[in-house]
Parts: C-alpha cells; structure tokens; sequence
C-alpha cells in the first residue's frame, strides 16, 4: 500500500495545483491512501495574520468541505484523509484545538516552522526554524518546544523533525536531537523523512540526526510535503528515501492507518461529535 499523509492545497498561499489534481495523481501512482495536511490557521492576537503561509480561519469551512467532498467522490478508488500540519505554539495552542474541535479531522502532523508563539509582544517574528543557527540556546529550545507539543497528545505524525537549521558543532545537534528522538519514540510517534527537502536539496532531513533516528529505533515514514503537482508520486525522491532507510537502518512504516483508525473511534471525531451535539 502506498500512502501519503503530508500534502498541501493553495489555500496556504504558496502550494499549487488542486485538491482533484492531487488526488488524481495518487490514483494513478498507484497509491491506496491519500491525506491532506495543509497548514493550519492560527488564531494570533487581534486581527494579524502576518506569515501568509497559512489558510485563514475563515476559509477551514472551504477546505474541510473540499476534503470531505473529493473523499466521498472518489471512495471507491482511494481512502482520503482529512488533516492539517500543526505548529505547537502554547500561548494559542488551546484556542486553536477549540476552534479545530468542531471538524472532523482524522489527523494532525506537528510541524515547527517557528519557536515562542511565532510572534512575539512586539509584533516581530520569534525564531524561525528554518534560519541558519549556531547557538544551542535555540537548538534546546526547539527541542524543548517539539517535545511539549508532541506530548499534548493530539500529533499522529511528526513532519520534518530536523528541520531546524543548526549550523554549530555536530556533537551538540546530536545530543538535544537524541533527546527529541528518543521522546518521541517513547510517545510512540513517528518521524518523517521529508521528501521535498530531501528532492530539493535542502538543509532537511539532516544526516547528522537519521542516524540517531536509527539507533533509537523510532517509527519512520516518508512524506511528501506535496506544494505542487508530481511531488505525491515522484519516485526519484521516494528512491534517495528508500537509500536513507536503508542506510542508518531505519524502522519505516508504510502508513499510519491504525492510528486513524484507533482515534475515529475515541479520538477527535467524538468530542467533534459531542460538541455539535
Ligand atoms: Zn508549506
Ligand atoms: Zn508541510
């Protein structure tokens, strides 16, 4: 079974290509299952959507009926899921469940772009991952922050874990890296091999933290990180993957079909249900 879980729509402002086209490229790649994770709106104080990275909260109804609609469609031809990419900012992380709560959403991928809330006090822009770092200060922070939102409980998945862009001595990446590794496998959450950074030749994945990944012997499994048409089935980026795996002897997983189906039943679905009720 071919399954793919991390896949954006243009509703987040820097994707192309639409939902049916996405879909339509899943079934004829032959894959069985296809989930949609688009960035998630975040409601920041006031009115102030600044990163233009994300949907808006007024357009979830648009993307949750898209969703919804295109997995009753094409239910005899792929099982299509309904979830979103979640960074974990604690001063607006309740909100954002609360908000969340009333959609059916069968899963949520914890994805860290930025540190603090995102933004701070002032307005400006708090430390994004993606920024070249020599200090551990940030390094542990990261971490730390990955770790406490992968402990709320509400990640299934955990998008490009090592995607910050730590540029100092390799045996201080290794050791916060090792903490965050190893708490997620003791949360029993996987890590995923992020295809895109991997076919672009971007910082992410780091082969400086899969080996670690390795030896800890957490769940792994790839994700396309779709922005774009041909990314959902480009078996160019899937082989240098399977490379990888392969490699650091990494513990790959092919899908996360049992945790969706675990949570359906006492999981986000009912205390959507409740709530509407
Ligand atoms: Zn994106
Ligand atoms: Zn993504």
């Amino acid at each position: 079974m071919y399954a793919s879980y991390h896949n954006h729509t243009p509703l987040c402002r820097h994707a192309t290509g639409s939902p049916r086209e996405y879909v339509e490229e899943a079934i004829r790649g032959g894959f069985s299952v296809l989930g949609f994770s688009d960035h998630t709106p975040y409601f920041y104080d006031g009115d102030y959507y600044p990163t233009g990275v994300k949907m808006r909260p007024e357009e979830m109804d648009t993307y949750v009926d898209t969703i919804l609609a295109l997995k009753k469609e094409y239910a005899s031809d792929i099982r299509i899921h309904l979830g979103l990419e979640i960074e974990y900012y604690p001063k607006y992380f309740g909100r954002l469940m609360e908000f969340l709560s009333q959609y059916p959403f069968e899963y949520f991928l914890l994805g860290q772009h930025n540190l603090g809330n995102e933004i701070r006090e002032d307005g400006t822009q708090d430390y994004s991952a993606f920024r070249k770092t020599n200090d551990e200060r940030q390094l542990a922070r990261y971490v730390d922050q990955c770790i406490e939102g992968l402990e709320t409980g509400y990640f299934d998945c955990f998008a490009h874990p090592d995607v910050i862009h730590f540029i100092g001595d390799t045996a201080l990446f290794e050791k916060h890296m090792r903490r965050l590794a190893r708490r997620s496998k003791e949360l029993d959450i996987p890590l995923e091999i992020n295809l895109q950074g991997l076919i672009e030749g971007r910082h992410y994945p780091n082969m400086d933290f899969w080996p670690i990944a390795g030896e800890i012997g957490n769940e792994v499994i790839f994700g396309a990180d779709a922005h774009k048409l041909g990314r959902i089935c480009d078996r160019a980026a899937i082989r240098l993957a399977e490379e990888m795996a392969a490699k650091y002897h990494l513990n790959v997983i092919g899908d996360l079909e049992n945790r969706i189906a675990g949570k359906s039943s006492n999981g986000l679905q009912n205390a959507a249900a409740e709530s509407i009720s």
